[in-house]
């Protein structure tokens, strides 16, 4: 049997890609803010609700250039239940992070754990809507506008998700995302930054540059731009993404659906309509994660331990979040994409039923 990982990258046909391709063989431009990378961001700028989006080389220099554009300094409040990008990217702006535990039902940073870590160095939070689930938003806010702080959304999960009736990419000072292969849209290697804000806008256009405008170095910056053929690439996934949440979905109910009735696993509470980018099931206990990892290995199925371990002890041997540090033990992402099949889902679902004894 084919192996099958966490996620397949999807892609548009050779055909439909081909339409782009063609533009750039026609301009012989291939980077440094062409016609469809200004194609892309109009596009994404209409389903993300906020005024300014500027797509970049990579989710994570999304982060960097987020906490540079603010100019961020000192402690940041954020999570340990998330990707090592979430993290390394305030070590790598030279901040400190400060970590808040999780809400154990909703896998989000809880913000009245946010109010205990506040001290006098603080200057933002940096909160991850998991999965693609919204975080306490309103309240982050009263938080953020009562200390002076800025937000900053890791909104790497949540393209095509709507809370109160606004796209989620809208909210905070600047959301990021990620628009990696293993996202629900990828421009093979990609990120964006969103934000209301005209000045910062400018500001990470200037970053993502070399600090150049007009010929002159107004700035320390770097190269963090997006090519055209990334961009091409986006464009076309872009088309086809309500068929790549329905096909998602089918797969998520099938799981649903084959998962029923198991006492072993629960699931992360979910606050507005799922994008389905993820799988996430939480184990009883780790043993029992561990013993389904080896199994589902054993046929050649490779699920991923999103989001383990707790960031706290990647860098550091602390634990002072044991909601994050329990949760990351027991949680396993299993896989999803819009290729999987029908008998696949059925066959994972029906090893990970065996092992929890249902
Ligand atoms: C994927 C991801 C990133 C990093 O994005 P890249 O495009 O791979 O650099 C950051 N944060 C989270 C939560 C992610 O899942």
């Amino acid at each position: 049997m084919k192996p099958i990982y966490v996620t397949k990258s999807v892609l548009p046909s050779l055909k439909h890609y081909n339409k782009y391709l063609k533009k750039i063989w026609g301009n012989g431009i291939l980077t440094n803010d062409g016609p469809l990378l200004s194609e892309l961001e109009r596009r994404l700028r209409k389903i993300s609700g906020s005024e300014y989006v500027m797509c970049l080389a990579n989710g994570t220099l999304a982060l960097q250039l987020a906490l540079r554009a603010l100019e961020i300094r000192g402690e940041v409040i954020t999570t340990p239940f998330s990707f090592i990008a979430t993290l390394s990217s305030v070590l790598w702006e030279n901040c400190k992070p400060v970590y808040a535990d999780i809400d154990s039902q909703t896998l989000n940073i809880d913000p009245a754990e946010i109010e205990k870590k506040i001290t006098r160095n603080t200057s933002a939070i940096l909160a991850v809507h998991v999965y693609g689930n919204p975080c306490d938003v309103d309240e982050i806010e009263r938080i953020s506008s009562r200390y002076n702080l800025k937000v900053i959304y890791d909104a790497s999960h949540s393209i095509n998700i709507k809370y109160k009736g606004k796209p989620l990419f809208s909210y905070g000072d600047i959301s990021t995302t990620s628009l990696h292969a293993t996202k629900i849209i990828n421009t093979a290697e990609g990120g964006a930054i969103f934000t209301n804000n005209k000045e910062v806008a400018q500001k990470v256009k200037l970053l993502r540059n070399f600090g150049y405008r007009n010929y002159k170095i107004l700035e320390l910056g770097i190269n963090a731009k997006m090519n055209e053929f990334s961009a091409a690439l986006g464009l076309a996934n872009l088309e086809n993404l309500g068929k790549i949440i329905k096909r998602r979905k089918r797969v998520f109910d099938s799981y649903r659906r084959y998962l029923k009735g198991n006492g072993k696993i629960t699931y992360q509470k979910f606050l507005s309509e799922q994008n389905y980018a993820y799988y996430p099931v939480i184990f009883l206990t780790e043993k029992l994660k561990k013993k389904v990892i080896r199994e589902l290995n054993s046929r050649n199925i490779y699920p991923r331990e999103y989001f383990y371990p707790s960031l706290e002890l990647v860098f550091g041997s602390k634990i002072t979040c044991p909601v994050a540090y329990d949760i990351s033990r027991r949680i396993l992402c299993l896989p999803i994409s819009p290729y999987l099949k029908e008998t696949d889902v059925r066959l994972i679902a029906g090893i990970v039923n065996k092992v929890c004894g249902n």
